[in-house]
């Protein structure tokens, strides 16, 4: 087991953990955001970062440094912490990203790692090869041996207290994805990034991004801190912290303010397009647009930046509220509403569903049906498991029913249906996730997985004579159910109040 991170509370594949940072001598509360400090250009400064915003960690290039002559000296003089003037943790990246970019660099893993060593850095990171998406196969593995040297370079070299990441490449080969996770598992590394997903996110790509998430998920373990890297803006950070993102960097808060734009948690803003501020941070709550725009082009840029940073903070907090109520998945229905591409995002993550169950507690807060989406939530998926491990042998009849006994006939037992989960035994009615809130006009997806979960019981229980008394089921949800089943119509209101437009 991995001693530097430790998951508190989950829900879904999110966590609440720790991260212990000895060098820095911090624990780090996850997830995390690490607001990225340009060492040449500081637009909000490392301790204002610290004392106004709550930044318990950030993440700066070692590669910059080391290759200005002004900051090396400097850094070696005094490291990292009195330069930079910050006393959290701080995270320092290796040039990989210039190495994307340019497509060559002159320093080795060993080097760049002695380097953060001696400036006082307390996450290093190896040369790895950010391999971009849609490259060909061929390409993907070629690079993916290169980034796993430079694991193994890495796992060589004596870090003393420094943590080291451990990056996970594979571009959009899930197989790839999940085999370098498997072996940046088996590193005695301790931060693992999945890397090479800023191209998804810039084009929007959310489902893709989710399903390279979900394959480094799966090879890595749950004592393993992931890194989410490049990935700052704050719409999508509840869908990859359902994925189970830990960390995240922002470079958007100052990058996007740099170009007048202005972040939300549905998606990007332009300053010039601006009436009103949909925001109440002390930037918004003091200013308006014209404001802003008015200012000198420094204050513009820093009271944007500023802006970014409280909004990217805010919704890190949010979250960790709803991991803590266990509602993050309602969270992510409402930001998968911002944006198409969140949406297939949040889809994505549904085709995990399996995968995400395996962490999701048994018991949360309470289950929301808000969307035709939940029918496929993780809850959902586990019920139905479990259906089929109910023994219904004492029974010859059962009368699997949405209201009350509908007829006179006499049932061994009576068990109440409801969507999206489908039957269960009256007496579990106040449990989670069958205590669920679902709207009186229910949508048809929710429906058709009531009836999928009345199939897994009829499946596993065929000596057993079911008759369901259903309310306004549509014929696609009847129809999917075995013939076997008797059909029972409770008195219902008509069609016509019905609405399944979700
Ligand atoms: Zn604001």
């Amino acid at each position: 087991m991995r001693d530097s991170f430790e998951q508190r509370q989950g829900d879904t594949a999110g966590r609440i953990g720790q991260l212990t940072v000895p060098r820095a001598g911090v624990t780090v509360e996850t997830p995390a955001l690490l607001p990225v400090v340009n060492p040449n250009v500081q637009t909000i400064s490392p301790a204002r970062l610290q004392s106004e915003f709550g930044a318990e960690i950030l993440i700066t290039n070692s590669y910059i440094i080391r290759k200005t002559e002004e900051l090396h000296e400097q850094a070696l003089d005094v490291g990292l912490h009195e330069m930079l003037d910050f006393s959290g943790a701080i995270m320092t990246d290796s040039g990989s990203f210039q190495l994307a970019e340019y497509g060559d660099i002159d320093v080795t893993t060993t080097e760049i790692l002695q380097f953060q060593k001696d400036i006082g850095s307390d996450i290093g990171t190896p040369v790895d090869i950010p391999t971009p998406p849609d490259v060909s196969r061929e390409q993907a593995e070629e690079e993916l041996e290169i980034t796993e040297q430079a694991l193994a370079d890495a796992e060589a070299f004596d870090a003393g207290e420094m943590l080291v990441n451990a990056p996970v490449q594979g571009s959009t080969y899930p197989d790839l994805r999940e085999r370098a996770a498997r072996h940046a598992d088996a590193t005695s590394l301790d931060v693992f990034p999945v890397g090479a997903v800023v191209p998804l996110m810039n084009a929007y790509r959310y489902d893709d991004m989710v399903d390279a998430v979900a394959a480094a998920k799966r090879g890595l373990g749950a004592d393993c801190p992931v890194h989410l890297f490049g990935a700052g803006h704050p719409m999508m950070f509840a869908l990859a912290v359902a994925m189970g993102c830990d960390l995240f960097d922002s470079a958007a808060y100052a990058l996007y303010a740099r170009d007048g734009r202005y972040l939300t948690v549905r998606g990007t803003e332009h300053l010039e397009d601006l009436d009103y501020f949909p925001c109440s941070c002390p930037v918004c709550s003091s200013h308006t647009p014209d404001e802003v725009r008015s200012a000198s082009n420094a204050d513009t840029e820093r009271l944007l930046a500023e802006h970014n940073l409280h909004v990217t903070f805010a919704e890190i907090r949010r979250i960790k509220q709803a991991i803590r109520a266990g509602n993050l998945l309602e969270l992510v229905e409402v930001r998968a509403r911002g944006h198409p591409a969140m949406l297939d995002g949040y889809r994505a993550l549904l085709d995990h569903a399996d995968q995400l169950e395996e962490s999701d507690p048994a018991a949360k807060g309470s289950f929301f049906h808000v969307s035709h989406e939940s029918a496929k939530r993780p809850e959902v998926r586990r019920h139905h498991r479990r259906l089929a491990r109910l023994d219904l042998t004492a029974y010859d009849s059962v009368l699997l029913t949405e209201g009350g006994t509908p007829s006179e006939s006499e049932y061994d037992a009576v068990w109440k249906v409801v969507p999206p989960f489908g039957p269960f035994p009256g007496a579990l009615s106040d449990t989670y996730p069958l205590n669920a809130q679902v709207p009186n006009r229910l949508d048809d997806a929710a429906r058709m997985a009531a009836a999928e979960g009345v199939s897994a019981l009829v499946a596993d229980n065929p000596d057993v004579s079911f008759t369901l008394a259903y309310d306004d089921w549509s014929d696609a949800a009847l129809d999917s159910l075995s013939d076997s089943v008797a059909l029972d119509p409770l008195s219902s209101v008509s069609d016509s109040l019905e609405d399944d437009d979700a």
